[in-house]
């Protein structure tokens, strides 16, 4: 497993195409929203790549090496295919032209079948500007006659992960089980000391009591011990009702 950490779409190596990559705000929300799934997927022998936008810092417990450190960390335990950063500044995101261009130069040259955003209503005005950059991207990256690099390619889905910072009661699309990979998904989000250990209160509940919480909440829905919930604007296609749980 090679974990890249680039800033330019233009200098990454051809590679085979990704099966998913989930484009992030800041390093953590990928793991936060969908760490279980992105496990439970590599497992499966899917390749699984991450886009983080931006640095995610300055924060108060944070720095720029910290937290790329955190970041690999993180991305081993997920055993992540590909993962990247962006180099867009945190607290500033904004959906531009030449913004979207740059995101759709990731999806010409990393070719995902399915594109993950963020969920589209959140307090956080980056995540907002991601999902709605993401969304034009996607689009954008099939355009001909460009300057862009990588040939002319369409995402197939555009899915959406809830890392939301609002307390919304939300009606998931589905619910997928990731009790198998609630481990992985746990120690992916720990290696971020800085964000969720440095400096915060260790009564209970903490932030990660408060995370395995939700994850068996949603795993109460679907009868398994943890689940992580997933939206969709487009309807899904089964190939069979075998599939649902
Ligand atoms: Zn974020």
């Amino acid at each position: 497993m090679t974990v890249v950490l680039t800033e330019s779409p233009a200098d990454l190596e051809p590679t085979d195409p990704l099966d998913m990559l989930v484009v992030a705000p800041h390093p953590d929300d990928a793991e936060l929203g969908m760490g279980g799934t992105i496990a439970k997927m590599i497992s499966s022998g899917w390749r699984v790549g991450v886009l983080d936008l931006t640095t995610g810092e300055p924060t108060p417990h944070g720095s720029e090496s910290l937290r790329r450190s955190e970041t690999n960390r993180a991305s081993e335990a997920l055993k992540l295919t590909w993962r990247g950063n962006a180099g867009l500044e945190n607290r500033r995101l904004l959906h531009t032209l030449e913004t979207r261009e740059l995101v759709a130069s990731y999806f010409r040259v990393l070719r995902p079948k399915w594109v993950f955003a963020p969920y589209w209503q959140d307090a956080h005005p980056d995540h907002v500007a991601a999902t709605d950059l993401i969304e034009a991207a996607r689009f954008w990256a099939k355009l001909s006659k460009t300057e862009m690099p990588g040939d002319p390619f369409h995402p197939e889905r555009v899915f959406y992960y809830y890392c939301i910072h609002l307390r919304l009661a939300v009606q998931p699309s589905w619910i997928v089980d990731i009790s198998d990979h609630w481990d992985a998904k746990l120690a992916s989000i720990e290696a971020y000391q800085s964000q969720f250990v440095t400096g915060r209160s260790t009564q209970s509940p903490t932030i990660l009591d408060r995370l395995r919480d939700e994850a068996s909440n949603w795993g109460r829905l679907i009868n398994r011990r943890y689940g992580e919930p997933f939206a969709t604007k487009e309807p899904l296609a089964l190939t069979s009702l075998e599939c649902i749980l």
